[in-house]
């Protein structure tokens, strides 16, 4: 064996120890409530599909029209000849929806937080992100190479001694999730922005996991507390609530163009194919007018925190759909999970280095589409292995 495959190996044997060792499942699509997973029927309590978007006929519909009038592939990037009328339209009904002066589509949000940050901010500036800011976030930074400043979780206190101690001149960038995707809990937006005033910062939020949720219309979490004015950088994603794949970023058009111009992960890839774009547009329409769905999405994620904690779960400080039952060692965490995969559940475990050390935790995900019934069923079953676990009495 080569040197360099012996250490790979040792890597993954490593991994394999700690029961940090990530597999791929193949999973079949049932509806959306149940998917099929290694040969069995599981509620599906993982999924980011949280209005049950991504099994509507209309998106189904509309990606099936713009897949026969644009074909199968966009066939370049959108600066060479990839930028379909379709874009256009997508993104001037984007920018109503968001009450903004424009919106640009990118081809996920992983690649937009890491093209969006390495543009706006480089080598000579900082950056002062949450704790627990999503991966992708992290990665922009890196690739940035500003200097990371990280802050403890949605402490304003922490934030401000660090920018305190920055020199003026340098360029600052205050980034956070809105909602955090392995907590969801919320950030302190407010003063988040007000420390931007102060400090002469810019402010990115990202609302991957509360589009389409919160806000009148599903506008977002910024909009709902009335803060759309006052972040400059506002970024979410088409591939959780909006049932499709993408993502966006509202603003002024300057700062837009600025984008189109030095965001290397816009510039340098081919653009998304017309069958997403067709999704992505029926996904903004039906959104704004569901607001039965959230309403129904919010009422399960209140039942489910309260029967949770009710039995004695720790759930962390989750505000929304997003349900963490934090265990701790990776080990009971795994067994939790495939527990609850033999009683026909699906919810994953969630290890570091995604989370926290002796954090591990079972994420559940709700989705407006379940039924209260499979919703007591579950509930039911995870209380039996929480007691059987001995993780709660
Ligand atoms: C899921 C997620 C992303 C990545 O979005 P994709 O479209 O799946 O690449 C970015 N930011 C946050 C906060 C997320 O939860």
């Amino acid at each position: 064996m080569r040197l360099w495959e012996e250490q790979l190996k040792i890597e993954l044997l490593h991994l394999e120890k700690k029961t940090q060792r990530r597999r791929l499942h193949s999973i079949d699509f049932l509806n959306d409530s149940f998917i099929i997973m290694n040969g069995r029927k599981l509620l599906n309590l993982s999924s980011n599909n949280y209005l049950g978007l991504a099994g509507d006929k209309r998106l189904i519909e509309a990606s099936i029209h713009a897949t026969n009038k644009y074909g199968a592939s966009s066939t370049a990037s959108r600066l060479i000849v990839g930028n379909y009328s379709l874009y256009e339209h997508v993104e001037t009904e984007l920018a109503r929806w968001k009450g903004t002066e424009s919106a640009l589509i990118f081809n996920s949000g992983y690649t937009a937080n890491l093209g969006i940050i390495s543009a706006l901010v480089g080598r000579n500036d900082l950056v002062f992100s949450d704790k627990w800011n999503h991966a992708s976030i992290n990665d922009g930074i890196i690739l940035s190479r500003a200097e990371m400043k990280r802050y403890l979780h949605n402490d304003l206190d922490h934030l401000e001694a660090l920018l305190k101690k920055a020199p003026q001149h340098k360029r600052k960038l205050i980034v956070t999730d809105s909602v955090f995707s392995m907590d969801g809990d919320i950030a302190p937006l407010k003063g988040l922005v007000e420390l931007k005033e102060k400090y002469g910062a810019i402010l990115m939020v990202d609302e991957a996991h509360s589009i389409g949720v919160f806000g009148e219309g599903g506008k977002g979490l910024v909009h709902d507390i009335g803060l759309q004015e006052q972040v400059d950088v506002h970024v979410g994603t088409f591939s959780k609530s909006l049932g499709s794949f993408g993502a966006y970023v509202t603003g002024k058009q300057w700062l837009l163009d600025y984008f189109v111009n030095k965001m290397r992960s816009f510039i340098f890839t081919t653009a998304l194919p017309p069958a997403v774009l067709g999704s992505i547009q029926a996904a903004i329409h039906i959104v704004q007018q569901e607001s039965a769905l959230r309403k129904q999405l919010h009422n399960y994620s209140k039942y489910f925190r309260t029967k949770l904690s009710g039995l004695g779960f720790n759930i962390g400080t989750s505000m929304t759909q997003i349900v963490p039952v934090i265990i701790g060692s990776n080990e009971l965490t795994v067994q939790f999970s495939e527990r609850l995969q033999e009683r026909g559940i699906a919810a994953v475990s969630i290890r570091p280095p995604t989370v926290p050390k002796g954090t591990a935790r079972i994420r559940f995900s709700l989705m407006a589409t379940l039924s209260k019934d499979k919703l007591d069923w579950a509930i039911n079953e995870i209380a039996a292995i929480g007691q059987e676990m001995r993780i709660i009495s």
